[in-house]
C-alpha cells in the first residue's frame, strides 16, 4: 500500500478546526533575510493557514538585524496574548546564535517543537510543549493507516534532533524497540533489513535502494530532495526499486511532507485552545 499524506492532514485538519471552534489562532512567523526556500516553505504554510482559519503575523527581519532588537521582538511575542505559536526560520545569521534562538521561544508557543523544553516533554513523554512537527507527522502517519508500532522493531536512519532522535523517543513511548542509525552506523543493511518498521531522514537522495530491503516491511521516508536529472522532488529511499518490495511506503511528494504542516497547525491550534 502506498501511505499517502494528504488523507492524514485531511484528518488532522479536522480535529484541529474541532478544537478551535469560534477561536481565531495566530501563527507569528519570524524570518530573518529572504531566503528562497524559507519564502516558498512560508507561502504555501500562510495558504495552508488561510484556509483552517490561522491568522499569520509576519515578523521580518534584514540580515543585520541589531541582535538586541530580534531578541527584545521575541520576547514581545512571547508575551502577546494574541499570538498562540511562533516559528521561527532557521538557521539564523550567526551573530544572532542558533542556541539562543532556538530557546527563546516561551514553551507554549513553541508549535514547532525546537526548544530544549519541548524536546524535553518528548523524552519524558509528559507532553510539555509540542513535539517536532516531522516527527509527529511519522506517527500521525503510522496511526492514520493503522500501524501498530508496539512490539515492533523500528530501525530510523538519521539523529537529528527534527527527525531521528525525538521520533526514536516517541516510537519507544509506544512500546516499538528502535534502532537508531547514523553516517558511523556498521551493518546498516543489516539494521534496516531486520526492523518492521524503517524510518529514513539521511538527506540523502534516493540512496537507499531494494538490498536495504525486504518484504512486509512498512518504510516512510521523510527525505525531500530536488532531483535536478529527473526535475522532480524525490526521497531518500529510490522508490521505484523498493516500492514493489516492501508492504507499506510513504511516496515523495504526497508523503510525510505532505503532513508535517498540518501537524503545525494543529499545534497552533492547540495553543490557541489551551490559551486564556
Ligand atoms: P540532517 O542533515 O540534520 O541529518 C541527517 C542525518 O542522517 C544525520 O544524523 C546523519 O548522520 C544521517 N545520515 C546521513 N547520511 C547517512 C548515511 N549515508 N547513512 C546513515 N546515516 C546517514 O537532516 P534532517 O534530519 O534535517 O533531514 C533529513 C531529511 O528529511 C532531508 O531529506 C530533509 O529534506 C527531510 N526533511 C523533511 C521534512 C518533512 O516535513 N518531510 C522536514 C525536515 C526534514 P550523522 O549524525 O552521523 O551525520
Amino acid at each position: 500500500m502506498i501511505l499517502y499524506g494528504n488523507e492524514v492532514a485531511k484528518a488532522i485538519e479536522e480535529r484541529s478546526l474541532a478544537l478551535i471552534q469560534d477561536k481565531t489562532p495566530v501563527l507569528a512567523i519570524v524570518r530573518v533575510g529572504e531566503n528562497p526556500s524559507d519564502l516558498s516553505y512560508e507561502r504555501g504554510l500562510t495558504k495552508r493557514c488561510e484556509k483552517m482559519g490561522v491568522t499569520i503575523k509576519n515578523v521580518v527581519f534584514p540580515l543585520d538585524v541589531d541582535v538586541d532588537t530580534f531578541y527584545a521582538s521575541i520576547d514581545e511575542l512571547n508575551q502577546d496574548k494574541t499570538v498562540h505559536g511562533i516559528l521561527m526560520f532557521r538557521p539564523l545569521p550567526k551573530n544572532l546564535d542558533n542556541e539562543r534562538a532556538r530557546n527563546a521561544i516561551a514553551p507554549e508557543k513553541d508549535v514547532d517543537g525546537c526548544t530544549d523544553g519541548s524536546l524535553a516533554g518528548v523524552f519524558t513523554n509528559t507532553n510539555k510543549g509540542f513535539a517536532p512537527c516531522t516527527a509527529q507527522a511519522v506517527m500521525e502517519c503510522l496511526d492514520y493507516y493503522n500501524i501498530d508500532v508496539t512490539s515492533k522493531n523500528v530501525t530510523i536512519v538519521g539523529r537529528s534532533l527534527v527527525v531521528g532522535k525525538p521520533l526514536a523517543m516517541m516510537m519507544t513511548s509506544k512500546n516499538a524497540t528502535v534502532t537508531l542509525c547514523h553516517t558511523k552506523t556498521k551493518n546498516l543493511k543489516e539494521a534496516c533489513q531486520r526492523a518492521d518498521i524503517v524510518v529514513v531522514a539521511t538527506g540523502q537522495m534516493e540512496s537507499m535502494g531494494a538490498s536495504y530491503f525486504r518484504q512486509g516491511q512498512t518504510v516512510i521516508d521523510v527525505g525531500i530532495n530536488f532531483n535536478e536529472t529527473k526535475q522532480k522532488l524525490c526521497g531518500d529511499v529510490l522508490f521505484e526499486e523498493v516500492e514493489p518490495i516492501v508492504e507499506n511506503i510513504t511516496p515523495v511528494p504526497k508523503g510525510i511532507g505532505s503532513i508535517t504542516n498540518s501537524v503545525l497547525v494543529y499545534h497552533v491550534c492547540q495553543a490557541c485552545s489551551q490559551s486564556n
